[in-house]
């Protein structure tokens, strides 16, 4: 039996977008593989608030997130980690050479304007990394408060992670001053794994131009260059089914309406959370919580590897907690198309395993 999936990606796809996935084979150098790709650009623009180019790469969102890292850094990078997602791209930076500083919340808590300010002040760094939605903590940071700071920096490339909350809650990049904002293809989005989505800065792009070993499949100057000089083909061969669900979707997502589907994704997050400090607590500092997935703290010590067990003969699937907090929390997405009934239907069928 399928499992309808709660769990932060992959999330649940609908079967006329995974239709689309089957769509016969074009040549990846033809003019209809340069019209797909400038279709699907011209729609993320408007889904991300953007006018910068938008790049796309055949692997998962951590592809691009090292990519921008190793491609974008000329002097020093400082990663703001709230939980494993940051830790991770301070780990890319390691392994690719990329001299980097890493700075920590307490798991929960935030990245605060203050903290980003204090990093930025000492003139160290000219690439800022941070989580939007940190996935393992189930926290949201304040990006609008951030984006305030960064304005006082002008020259610093400022990439942002939106793996899992572009396409569910608003995210204004051109406003923001954002300059690489990552998202993959698995979470909000509504798609199968093995697509990732950025954009790109005319800041960025300077600075790329100033770094001598980019690599080569992640280098986001490559990529920008190639579908400047052949009208939106990629250097290597891209998932074109993949794309065909993407320009799809992005009809889709469009069609519900920008402020609608945002607004799904809040109400959904406000029925989750009133059920996990009904029957739990919550993970985050709930000022913080995020509208996508929401952590919830283990306070009954239940056992999630059974409830999971549980609620898989029925259909569904949740998510533990991830790396040090997998028994402590268990993780409740709510992403891309699932409906408020379907959120509700989940918590009624937990409450009749558990209570
Ligand atoms: C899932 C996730 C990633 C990793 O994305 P992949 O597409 O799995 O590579 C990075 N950051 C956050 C916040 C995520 O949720």
């Amino acid at each position: 039996m399928h499992k309808k999936l709660f769990i932060p990606g992959p999330v649940e796809v609908r079967e006329d977008v995974l239709q689309m996935m089957s769509h016969p084979m074009i040549g990846h150098r033809t003019k209809d593989a340069s019209n797909l790709q400038r279709s699907i650009s011209e729609k993320m623009q408007k889904l991300m608030y953007t006018k910068h180019q938008i790049l796309l790469s055949t692997s998962s969102g951590s592809g691009l997130m090292e990519g921008a890292i190793r491609s974008c850094t000329r002097k020093r990078a400082v990663v703001f980690s709230v939980g494993a997602f940051g830790d991770r791209w301070y780990k890319m930076a390691v392994c690719n050479g990329v001299s980097a500083d890493k700075i920590d919340s307490e798991l929960g808590k935030p990245t605060t304007p203050e903290m980003v300010d204090k990093a930025l002040s000492t003139g160290k760094y000219d690439l800022v990394c941070i989580t939007h939605n940190e996935t393992s903590t189930g926290v949201m940071n304040p990006v609008e408060e951030i984006a305030e700071v960064m304005k006082k920096y002008p020259e610093v490339v400022y990439c942002l992670d939106t793996v899992s909350s572009l396409g569910g809650t608003k995210i204004e990049v051109d406003k923001l001053g954002v300059d690489i904002c990552i998202t993959s293809s698995q979470k909000c989005l509504g798609l199968p794994p093995g697509l990732a989505i950025c954009t790109f800065s005319e800041k960025a792009i300077e600075a790329a131009k100033q770094v001598e070993f980019r690599g080569l499949y992640l280098d986001l100057l490559e990529l920008y260059n190639y579908i400047k000089k052949k009208d939106h083909q990629y250097p290597s061969t891209p998932s074109l089914s993949h794309m065909y669900a993407l320009d799809y979707q992005l009809d889709k997502i469009f069609e519900e309406g920008l402020e609608n589907r945002f607004e799904r994704h809040r109400k959904m997050a406000e029925i989750v959370r009133a059920w996990a400090k009904e029957h739990f607590e919550l993970f985050p500092d709930e000022k913080y919580a995020s509208n996508t997935l929401t952590t919830v703290k283990n306070t009954r010590n239940i056992s999630v590897a059974e409830l999971n067990k549980k609620l898989g003969e029925r259909g569904y699937m949740i998510s533990n907690g991830y790396g040090d907090l997998k028994e402590v929390t268990f993780r409740i997405a709510h992403m891309a198309d699932i409906t408020v009934d379907e959120i509700k239907e989940l918590l009624q069928v937990i409450d009749s395993i558990l209570f």
